[in-house]
Protein backbone atom coordinates (compact mmCIF):
# COMPACT_ATOMS: atom_id res chain seq x y z
CA UNK A 1 0.00 0.00 0.00
CA UNK A 2 1.04 3.64 -0.61
CA UNK A 3 2.04 5.78 2.18
CA UNK A 4 0.39 8.50 2.65
CA UNK A 5 1.53 12.16 1.31
CA UNK A 6 0.09 14.94 0.75
CA UNK A 7 0.62 17.28 -2.27
CA UNK A 8 3.76 19.48 -1.03
CA UNK A 9 5.42 16.06 -0.71
CA UNK A 10 4.99 15.59 3.17
CA UNK A 11 5.05 12.11 4.39
CA UNK A 12 1.91 11.75 7.02
CA UNK A 13 3.21 8.92 10.08
CA UNK A 14 1.72 10.93 12.88
CA UNK A 15 -2.24 10.43 13.86
CA UNK A 16 -3.65 12.14 17.07
CA UNK A 17 -7.49 10.60 17.83
CA UNK A 18 -9.51 12.54 20.32
CA UNK A 19 -11.82 10.23 21.58
CA UNK A 20 -13.47 12.78 24.08
CA UNK A 21 -14.19 16.52 23.24
CA UNK A 22 -15.64 16.73 27.53
CA UNK A 23 -13.23 18.11 29.68
CA UNK A 24 -12.69 18.21 33.43
CA UNK A 25 -10.64 20.88 33.58
CA UNK A 26 -11.61 24.69 32.07
CA UNK A 27 -8.33 25.90 32.01
CA UNK A 28 -9.63 29.85 31.34
CA UNK A 29 -7.13 30.46 28.07
CA UNK A 30 -8.58 27.51 26.48
CA UNK A 31 -12.51 27.30 27.39
CA UNK A 32 -14.98 30.16 28.43
CA UNK A 33 -16.05 27.90 31.43
CA UNK A 34 -20.14 28.02 30.34
CA UNK A 35 -19.42 25.71 27.12
CA UNK A 36 -19.63 21.99 27.57
CA UNK A 37 -18.91 19.51 25.45
CA UNK A 38 -20.22 20.52 21.57
CA UNK A 39 -19.32 17.02 19.73
CA UNK A 40 -20.24 12.76 20.06
CA UNK A 41 -17.87 10.47 21.51
CA UNK A 42 -18.32 7.56 19.26
CA UNK A 43 -17.62 3.96 20.36
CA UNK A 44 -14.15 2.86 20.57
CA UNK A 45 -14.46 -0.08 17.48
CA UNK A 46 -14.99 2.61 15.56
CA UNK A 47 -11.87 4.73 16.34
CA UNK A 48 -10.00 1.55 16.21
CA UNK A 49 -11.31 0.58 13.00
CA UNK A 50 -10.02 4.06 11.92
CA UNK A 51 -6.72 3.83 13.43
CA UNK A 52 -5.95 0.39 11.96
CA UNK A 53 -7.08 2.05 8.45
CA UNK A 54 -4.79 4.69 8.81
CA UNK A 55 -1.83 2.76 10.17
CA UNK A 56 -2.38 0.73 6.71
CA UNK A 57 -1.40 3.81 5.01
CA UNK A 58 1.84 4.54 6.67
CA UNK A 59 1.09 6.36 9.98
CA UNK A 60 3.40 4.82 12.71
CA UNK A 61 2.28 7.07 15.58
CA UNK A 62 -0.82 7.53 17.73
CA UNK A 63 -1.39 10.26 19.72
CA UNK A 64 -4.72 9.54 22.24
CA UNK A 65 -6.42 12.88 23.25
CA UNK A 66 -9.24 15.07 23.88
CA UNK A 67 -11.08 17.01 25.79
CA UNK A 68 -9.62 15.00 28.88
CA UNK A 69 -8.89 11.33 27.54
CA UNK A 70 -8.88 9.58 30.95
CA UNK A 71 -12.67 10.39 31.12
CA UNK A 72 -13.91 7.73 28.96
CA UNK A 73 -12.76 4.60 31.33
CA UNK A 74 -12.43 2.28 28.96
CA UNK A 75 -9.43 4.00 27.38
CA UNK A 76 -7.16 1.35 28.76
CA UNK A 77 -9.19 -1.41 26.39
CA UNK A 78 -8.73 0.70 23.81
CA UNK A 79 -4.64 1.23 24.41
CA UNK A 80 -4.77 -2.47 24.32
CA UNK A 81 -6.18 -2.85 20.83
CA UNK A 82 -4.27 -0.23 19.31
CA UNK A 83 -1.40 -1.47 20.93
CA UNK A 84 -1.95 -4.93 18.24
CA UNK A 85 -1.94 -2.11 15.56
CA UNK A 86 1.36 -2.40 13.46
CA UNK A 87 3.03 -0.23 10.65
CA UNK A 88 3.52 -1.27 7.37
CA UNK A 89 6.23 -2.64 8.31
CA UNK A 90 4.99 -4.98 10.88
CA UNK A 91 5.90 -2.44 14.06
CA UNK A 92 3.88 -1.76 17.14
CA UNK A 93 2.65 2.03 16.54
CA UNK A 94 4.23 4.27 18.49
CA UNK A 95 1.46 5.31 21.40
CA UNK A 96 1.31 8.08 23.43
CA UNK A 97 -1.79 9.77 25.22
CA UNK A 98 -1.97 13.50 25.86
CA UNK A 99 -3.68 14.22 29.16
CA UNK A 100 -4.26 16.57 31.92
CA UNK A 101 -3.46 14.04 34.35
CA UNK A 102 -5.92 14.36 36.90
CA UNK A 103 -6.46 10.91 37.17
CA UNK A 104 -3.40 9.73 35.93
CA UNK A 105 -2.11 8.46 39.15
CA UNK A 106 -4.54 5.65 39.10
CA UNK A 107 -4.34 4.95 35.58
CA UNK A 108 -0.85 5.02 34.85
CA UNK A 109 0.09 1.64 35.68
CA UNK A 110 -2.97 0.05 33.74
CA UNK A 111 -2.45 2.26 30.77
CA UNK A 112 1.30 0.80 30.72
CA UNK A 113 0.46 -2.74 31.39
CA UNK A 114 -1.99 -2.63 27.96
CA UNK A 115 0.66 -1.39 26.04
CA UNK A 116 1.18 2.31 26.01
CA UNK A 117 4.19 3.70 25.48
CA UNK A 118 4.37 7.58 26.38
CA UNK A 119 2.30 10.53 28.13
CA UNK A 120 2.15 13.76 28.20
CA UNK A 121 1.20 15.48 30.63
CA UNK A 122 0.02 19.52 30.49
CA UNK A 123 0.51 21.47 33.64
CA UNK A 124 0.45 25.82 33.28
CA UNK A 125 1.53 26.50 36.87
CA UNK A 126 3.84 25.25 39.44
CA UNK A 127 2.72 26.61 42.12
CA UNK A 128 -0.90 24.98 43.27
CA UNK A 129 -2.83 28.35 43.79
CA UNK A 130 -1.96 29.65 40.22
CA UNK A 131 -2.74 26.19 38.81
CA UNK A 132 -6.29 26.04 40.22
CA UNK A 133 -6.82 29.39 38.88
CA UNK A 134 -6.15 28.46 36.08
CA UNK A 135 -8.27 25.08 36.01
CA UNK A 136 -10.62 26.43 37.69
CA UNK A 137 -10.16 23.00 39.79
CA UNK A 138 -9.25 23.40 43.45
CA UNK A 139 -7.46 20.20 44.15
CA UNK A 140 -5.58 20.25 40.74
CA UNK A 141 -2.13 20.78 41.24
CA UNK A 142 -1.64 17.96 43.93
CA UNK A 143 -3.37 14.93 41.91
CA UNK A 144 -2.08 15.95 38.65
CA UNK A 145 1.61 15.37 40.50
CA UNK A 146 0.70 12.35 42.20
CA UNK A 147 -0.08 11.13 38.06
CA UNK A 148 3.04 12.78 36.80
CA UNK A 149 4.91 10.21 39.71
CA UNK A 150 2.93 7.52 38.88
CA UNK A 151 3.17 7.71 35.19
CA UNK A 152 7.09 7.80 36.10
CA UNK A 153 7.13 5.02 38.10
CA UNK A 154 5.07 3.01 35.64
CA UNK A 155 8.01 3.46 33.17
CA UNK A 156 5.80 5.50 30.66
CA UNK A 157 8.61 7.90 29.67
CA UNK A 158 10.05 10.01 28.65
CA UNK A 159 7.65 11.67 30.86
CA UNK A 160 6.77 15.20 29.05
CA UNK A 161 5.23 18.37 30.79
CA UNK A 162 3.62 20.84 28.76
CA UNK A 163 2.74 24.27 29.80
CA UNK A 164 1.49 26.77 27.18
CA UNK A 165 2.51 30.35 28.41
CA UNK A 166 0.84 33.31 28.56
CA UNK A 167 2.15 37.19 29.37
CA UNK A 168 1.54 38.28 32.37
CA UNK A 169 -0.51 34.91 33.38
CA UNK A 170 2.13 32.87 34.11
CA UNK A 171 5.28 33.39 32.62
CA UNK A 172 7.06 34.25 36.22
CA UNK A 173 6.53 30.17 36.45
CA UNK A 174 9.57 29.67 33.95
CA UNK A 175 12.33 29.07 36.59
CA UNK A 176 9.80 27.00 38.68
CA UNK A 177 9.03 24.81 35.61
CA UNK A 178 13.04 24.47 35.18
CA UNK A 179 13.66 23.46 38.71
CA UNK A 180 10.47 20.88 38.69
CA UNK A 181 12.29 19.52 35.20
CA UNK A 182 15.45 18.99 37.66
CA UNK A 183 13.86 17.88 40.33
CA UNK A 184 11.19 15.54 38.86
CA UNK A 185 12.87 14.51 36.23
CA UNK A 186 10.82 15.39 33.40
CA UNK A 187 10.69 16.82 30.55
CA UNK A 188 9.25 20.54 30.34
CA UNK A 189 7.75 22.10 27.24
CA UNK A 190 6.73 25.37 26.75
CA UNK A 191 4.45 25.73 24.32
CA UNK A 192 3.24 29.54 21.98
CA UNK A 193 -0.07 30.20 22.70
CA UNK A 194 -2.15 29.92 19.75
CA UNK A 195 -5.38 31.37 18.49
CA UNK A 196 -7.70 28.63 19.60
CA UNK A 197 -9.64 29.43 22.31
CA UNK A 198 -12.91 29.16 22.80
CA UNK A 199 -12.82 32.94 23.79
CA UNK A 200 -10.98 35.47 21.73
CA UNK A 201 -7.75 35.82 24.25
CA UNK A 202 -5.24 35.73 21.65
CA UNK A 203 -2.62 38.59 20.33
CA UNK A 204 0.65 38.01 19.33
CA UNK A 205 1.62 40.38 22.56
CA UNK A 206 0.54 37.59 25.00
CA UNK A 207 3.06 35.31 23.36
CA UNK A 208 5.91 34.29 25.18
CA UNK A 209 8.40 33.40 22.35
CA UNK A 210 10.77 30.90 22.19
CA UNK A 211 13.94 33.31 22.46
CA UNK A 212 12.25 34.60 25.35
CA UNK A 213 12.21 32.00 27.17
CA UNK A 214 15.49 30.80 26.68
CA UNK A 215 16.64 34.29 28.03
CA UNK A 216 14.61 33.86 31.15
CA UNK A 217 15.82 30.68 31.71
CA UNK A 218 19.39 31.49 31.55
CA UNK A 219 19.17 33.69 34.57
CA UNK A 220 18.65 30.83 36.33
CA UNK A 221 21.21 28.32 35.02
CA UNK A 222 22.33 28.64 31.26
CA UNK A 223 20.84 25.91 29.06
CA UNK A 224 22.76 24.14 26.14
CA UNK A 225 20.99 23.31 22.97
CA UNK A 226 20.37 19.56 21.78
CA UNK A 227 20.12 17.97 18.40
CA UNK A 228 16.19 18.04 17.32
CA UNK A 229 14.98 15.45 14.67
CA UNK A 230 13.57 16.99 11.48
CA UNK A 231 9.58 16.34 12.37
CA UNK A 232 10.17 17.31 15.36
CA UNK A 233 7.99 20.19 16.76
CA UNK A 234 10.36 21.10 19.84
CA UNK A 235 13.58 22.35 20.10
CA UNK A 236 15.71 20.88 22.61
CA UNK A 237 17.81 22.21 25.53
CA UNK A 238 19.26 20.44 28.71
CA UNK A 239 20.87 22.16 31.79
CA UNK A 240 25.10 23.20 31.87
CA UNK A 241 24.97 20.20 34.44
CA UNK A 242 23.22 17.44 31.95
CA UNK A 243 20.57 17.29 34.41
CA UNK A 244 17.11 18.47 33.46
CA UNK A 245 15.58 18.99 29.99
CA UNK A 246 13.99 21.82 28.32
CA UNK A 247 11.51 21.71 25.27
CA UNK A 248 10.15 24.32 23.07
CA UNK A 249 7.31 24.12 20.96
CA UNK A 250 7.48 27.65 18.74
CA UNK A 251 4.24 27.18 16.47
CA UNK A 252 3.86 31.19 16.14
CA UNK A 253 7.33 32.41 16.08
CA UNK A 254 9.35 29.58 14.49
CA UNK A 255 6.69 27.91 12.69
CA UNK A 256 7.29 24.55 11.86
CA UNK A 257 4.51 23.91 9.13
CA UNK A 258 6.70 22.36 6.40
CA UNK A 259 7.90 19.32 8.36
CA UNK A 260 4.12 18.54 9.65
CA UNK A 261 3.72 14.61 9.86
CA UNK A 262 0.54 15.23 11.57
CA UNK A 263 -3.52 14.60 10.89
CA UNK A 264 -6.32 14.63 13.42
CA UNK A 265 -9.49 12.71 14.03
CA UNK A 266 -11.66 14.49 16.11
CA UNK A 267 -14.20 12.51 19.11
CA UNK A 268 -16.78 12.65 16.58
CA UNK A 269 -15.06 11.01 13.82
CA UNK A 270 -14.32 13.68 11.14
CA UNK A 271 -10.46 14.36 9.72
CA UNK A 272 -8.76 17.81 10.29
CA UNK A 273 -5.81 18.76 8.60
CA UNK A 274 -4.53 21.36 10.42
CA UNK A 275 -5.38 22.65 13.56
CA UNK A 276 -5.95 25.47 11.50
CA UNK A 277 -8.70 23.68 9.14
CA UNK A 278 -11.64 25.54 8.19
CA UNK A 279 -13.72 23.05 7.47
CA UNK A 280 -13.32 19.06 8.69
CA UNK A 281 -14.20 15.69 6.60
CA UNK A 282 -16.58 13.25 7.69
CA UNK A 283 -14.66 9.88 7.78
CA UNK A 284 -17.55 8.25 10.45
CA UNK A 285 -19.92 9.09 7.52
CA UNK A 286 -18.20 7.26 5.29
CA UNK A 287 -18.31 4.12 8.04
CA UNK A 288 -22.37 5.40 8.58
CA UNK A 289 -22.93 4.46 4.95
CA UNK A 290 -21.26 1.26 5.15
CA UNK A 291 -18.59 2.15 3.32
CA UNK A 292 -15.49 -0.77 2.98
CA UNK A 293 -11.96 -0.12 4.24
CA UNK A 294 -11.00 0.60 0.27
CA UNK A 295 -14.08 3.41 0.64
CA UNK A 296 -12.29 4.96 4.11
CA UNK A 297 -8.24 4.50 2.00
CA UNK A 298 -10.04 6.61 -0.84
CA UNK A 299 -11.45 9.43 1.06
CA UNK A 300 -8.29 9.82 3.59
CA UNK A 301 -6.14 9.46 0.21
CA UNK A 302 -8.09 12.46 -1.20
CA UNK A 303 -8.47 14.70 2.21
CA UNK A 304 -4.86 14.23 2.99
CA UNK A 305 -3.66 15.15 -0.44
CA UNK A 306 -4.98 18.74 0.33
CA UNK A 307 -3.46 19.27 3.40
CA UNK A 308 -2.52 23.11 4.41
CA UNK A 309 0.28 24.34 3.52
CA UNK A 310 0.61 26.39 6.42
CA UNK A 311 -0.91 28.44 9.02
CA UNK A 312 -1.68 31.83 9.00
CA UNK A 313 -0.96 33.14 12.79
CA UNK A 314 -0.82 36.76 13.10
CA UNK A 315 -1.28 37.29 9.47
CA UNK A 316 -4.21 40.00 8.52
CA UNK A 317 -5.71 36.63 6.65
CA UNK A 318 -5.82 34.60 9.17
CA UNK A 319 -9.32 33.20 9.33
CA UNK A 320 -10.61 31.98 12.78
CA UNK A 321 -10.43 27.89 12.97
CA UNK A 322 -14.03 25.98 12.81
CA UNK A 323 -13.30 24.44 16.04
CA UNK A 324 -11.00 25.64 19.15
CA UNK A 325 -8.46 23.25 20.32
CA UNK A 326 -10.49 21.37 23.48
CA UNK A 327 -12.97 20.45 20.50
CA UNK A 328 -9.94 19.21 18.29
CA UNK A 329 -7.51 17.19 20.10
CA UNK A 330 -4.47 18.92 21.31
N1 LIG B 1 -6.98 17.32 28.14
C1 LIG B 1 -5.73 16.94 27.58
C2 LIG B 1 -4.61 17.80 28.13
O1 LIG B 1 -4.88 18.64 28.98
O2 LIG B 1 -3.48 17.59 27.73
C3 LIG B 1 -5.67 16.95 26.06
C4 LIG B 1 -6.35 18.06 25.33
S1 LIG B 1 -5.69 19.70 25.62
C5 LIG B 1 -6.71 20.66 24.54
C6 LIG B 1 -4.12 19.56 24.82
C7 LIG B 1 -3.16 20.67 25.02
O3 LIG B 1 -3.54 21.81 24.29
C8 LIG B 1 -2.97 21.15 26.46
O4 LIG B 1 -1.60 21.07 26.76
C9 LIG B 1 -3.39 22.58 26.42
O5 LIG B 1 -2.65 23.36 27.30
C10 LIG B 1 -3.09 22.94 24.99
N2 LIG B 1 -3.78 24.12 24.52
C11 LIG B 1 -5.07 24.47 24.70
N3 LIG B 1 -5.33 25.64 24.08
C12 LIG B 1 -4.17 26.04 23.50
C13 LIG B 1 -3.79 27.16 22.71
N4 LIG B 1 -4.67 28.10 22.41
N5 LIG B 1 -2.52 27.24 22.28
C14 LIG B 1 -1.62 26.26 22.58
N6 LIG B 1 -1.92 25.18 23.31
C15 LIG B 1 -3.18 25.06 23.76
Amino acid sequence: MERLIDKFGRPITDLRIAITDRCNYKCVYCRTGTQGALYADLPFDDYLRMARVFAGLGIEKIRITGGEPLLRHEVVDFVAQSARLRTLDGRPLDLAITTNGHLLAELAQPLKDAGLQRVTVSMDAVEPQRFARITRVSNGFEAVLAGVRAAKRAGLEPLKVNCVLLRGFNDDQIVGFGKFARDEGVIVRFIEFMPLEEDRVWSPEIVVTLQEVLVRMAAFRPLMEIPHGRSETARRYRFDDGIGEIGIVAPVSQPFCGACSRVRLTSDGKIRTCLFSLFDHDLHAVMRRGGSDDDMVAFIRKVVAHKEERHHIGEPSFEKPSRSMVHIGG
